[in-house]
């Protein structure tokens, strides 16, 4: 019988649990990812140090990723090249896991990602995000070999950055809309098992009850925003998770740099785009969600006036060119975008 399947790439280990750092050392000591042991750890300037001086790892070589940017992340490769190291272990928040994602793939290794916030859904996927001299960059890059989420140390992390990935996996909703118009508009063609994983980790996310900070919770979050990044994988680009909500965040980050993290642009992009898309009542359900979870909903809330908003809304579609959204399909003006701003409030407040 012929083989009629395809073969998804995905991680040797998923584990999400709290304490889950604990068995990192084990973990490096798999021969399948380092046969001789040589591994390097790279660490953020948030938890990753006391989390490094905590591992049992007393010949593994410690590397600090001073930021997410590309000139971080090639000087972190060019030293992992150059000492030959088999793998490198990742510790952080999503800076540092992409910096490193990025360096393993330029030196040529596998990387195990060790989160320490739920910030993106870069955890697992194949993409990381760096900053550059001109903006942001999404490289494509290997997959991380494993993926460690110990949520504890989710649950330690400062702030809402902990948890802003909510943002960014409720935008797979949006995105996969996006994609849909774009297959009836245009005849794209839809990875309808990319679209599965996508929306199923998002509608996870976005009816369980429980409290933010619980280990029912964070074990979905984490769940989904790996779904969320492999559904990226299978599709072969960044369809399933960013459409026309990414493209406000990247429009938000070029015109007004420091208004608010990944996540919680994408989710209010997500809220925004999905009222133009004229689905009031689902737009409704995505704000509540962010706000139980103490993420913002409305422009205002990242620090945005209405104008400003505006300007990013119709700036948005020259940010990813090619990419079909419910923003190329309206292709309103700048002043239309700022007459359905108004709307939307008085809509969302009603
Ligand atoms: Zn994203």
């Amino acid at each position: 019988m012929p083989l009629l399947a395809r073969m998804l790439p995905s991680p040797l280990v998923i584990d999400v649990r709290p304490g889950a750092v604990a068995s990192l050392g084990d973990l490096l000591a798999d021969h399948r990812i380092a046969a001789e042991g040589r591994v390097a750890v790279a660490v953020g300037p948030g938890q990753g140090d006391g989390i490094a001086a905590e591992l049992s790892m007393p010949d593994a070589e410690i590397f600090r990723v001073p930021a997410g940017t590309h000139a971080a992340a090639v000087e972190l490769g060019q030293r992992l090249r150059a000492a030959s190291y088999e793998a490198v272990a990742g510790i952080g928040g999503g800076q540092t896991i992409d910096a490193t994602k990025f360096a393993a793939h330029m030196a040529g290794i596998p990387m195990v990602a060790v989160t320490t916030s739920l910030s993106h859904d870069g955890i697992c996927s194949p993409i990381s995000t760096l900053r550059h001299e001109a903006g942001t960059g999404s490289y494509g890059v290997a997959m991380p070999v494993a993926v460690v989420v110990d949520l504890d140390r989710v649950r330690a992390a400062p702030g809402s950055l902990a948890t802003a990935g909510i943002g960014d996996v409720v935008a797979d909703l949006c995105a996969v809309a996006d994609w849909e118009l774009a297959a009836a508009d245009l005849g794209e063609r839809v990875d309808g098992l990319a679209v599965a994983m996508a929306r199923t980790a998002a509608n996870a996310v976005l009816y369980q009850p429980g409290q933010c900070r619980s280990d029912e919770f964070l074990t979905v979050l984490a769940e989904s925003l790996i779904l969320s990044g492999m559904a990226m994988a299978v599709a072969g680009s960044s369809r399933p998770g960013s459409g026309s909500e990414h493209e406000i965040m990247h429009a938000v980050n070029q015109l007004f740099p420091g208004s608010g993290s990944h996540g919680e642009l994408a989710g209010v992009g997500t809220v925004f785009a999905t009222y133009l898309r004229g689905d009031l009542e689902q737009a409704g359900i995505i704000a509540a969600c962010l706000e139980r979870h103490e993420l913002p909903s409305t422009p205002g809330e990242l620090g945005l006036s209405d104008a400003q908003f505006a300007a990013a809304v119709s700036f948005a579609p020259q940010t990813r060119p090619g990419r079909y959204t419910i923003l190329e399909r309206l292709d309103l003006t700048e002043a239309e975008v700022a007459s359905r701003i108004a709307d939307f409030a008085k809509a969302l407040s009603g």
